[in-house]
């Protein structure tokens, strides 16, 4: 190929943050741990709320305390982004991707959707969880009302390098919370916020991402391994969603997210799986 063609993206150029709190570690991360986190530890990141020996271990030290708020309110999210944020950055990495804890991300098909695209163009991926522009008032605009497309936090979403540095005197170094106190909105939002409104750019929507706010358990079994994000969420019977899978590896009890099952599906000989398998 000629010298000047660019490098195709792979995982290693890619810095994976996850939002987490301490009192999500013991219900939340086993189940990280045995899924994709192992497979794509060396660039994810777990941003959460206080110190954790035992998980920091198991994380091989990334397992971050950013001191923030462990309290599940708008500063204390905006300031884990914010830490995210930063330390995308300082990594290098071409691409920076958020998930949620309750999130099952496809390592593999998210290197081939960012594939698709050039971390040196203005690139901001994810799904919206609204069939409408949200609405916002801009605080240090004059009360200015606003309406702009963005990402769930809960479904995941990703930011070009190029894209990101736009974004740094609106975001690096503790402005990003600032920015959420200007619209007095979640982080999600607030990243929305900023490309849209103050950098004039545009989020692509991408349907692979998923939430638990979308009907997990209507997605078809061939199409779950196309997914980029997927999620869970437990509730009660009625309230339960989640992805629709046979219990022959794992019964309802064992892996009641169905995200392990999922996992075994994909990747048969690996870790916890390869065990399974066995007659
Ligand atoms: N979270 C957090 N601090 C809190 C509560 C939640 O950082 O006090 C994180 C949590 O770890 C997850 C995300 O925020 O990554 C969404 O939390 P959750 O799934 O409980 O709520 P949802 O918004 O999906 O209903
Ligand atoms: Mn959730």
């Amino acid at each position: 190929s000629p010298v000047n063609s660019p490098r195709r993206t792979e995982l290693s150029d890619i810095f994976i943050g996850v939002k987490t709190t301490k009192r999500y570690h013991a219900e939340r991360l086993d189940l990280l741990l045995d899924t994709w986190v192992d497979m794509s530890l060396e660039q994810t990141y777990l941003f959460t709320d206080q110190e954790d020996y035992e998980y920091n271990k198991k994380l091989h030290g990334h397992l971050i305390n950013t001191n923030c708020s462990s309290l599940h309110t708008r500063q204390a999210l905006c300031c884990k982004m914010s830490a995210m944020y930063d330390m995308f950055l300082e990594s290098h990495k071409r691409w920076f991707c958020h998930v949620d804890d309750d999130n099952y991300l496809n390592v593999a098909q998210l290197v081939k959707l960012l594939q698709q695209y050039r971390h040196t163009d203005d690139v901001y991926l994810g799904k919206p969880s609204l069939s409408h522009p949200i609405e916002a008032v801009d605080r240090t605009n004059n009360m200015r009302r606003v309406s702009f497309w963005f990402a769930t936090g809960g479904a995941g979403f990703c930011l070009s390098r190029a894209m990101a540095l736009h974004m740094s005197p609106y975001a690096s170094g503790g402005s990003f919370s600032s920015m959420c106190n200007r619209i007095r909105l979640p982080d999600d939002v607030t990243v929305g916020f900023i490309v849209e409104v103050l950098l004039k750019k545009k989020l692509t929507k991408v349907s692979e991402f998923n939430s638990h706010l979308e009907a997990l358990w209507q997605i078809k079994k061939l199409d779950l391994p196309k997914q980029v994000t997927l999620s869970y969420s437990k509730g009660t019977k009625k309230y339960k969603n989640v992805i629709t899978l046979d219990n022959r590896v794992f019964s309802d009890e064992q892996d009641p997210t169905r995200l392990k099952s999922l996992h075994c599906m994909m990747f048969p000989q690996v870790g916890e799986c390869a065990l399974m398998a066995r007659p």
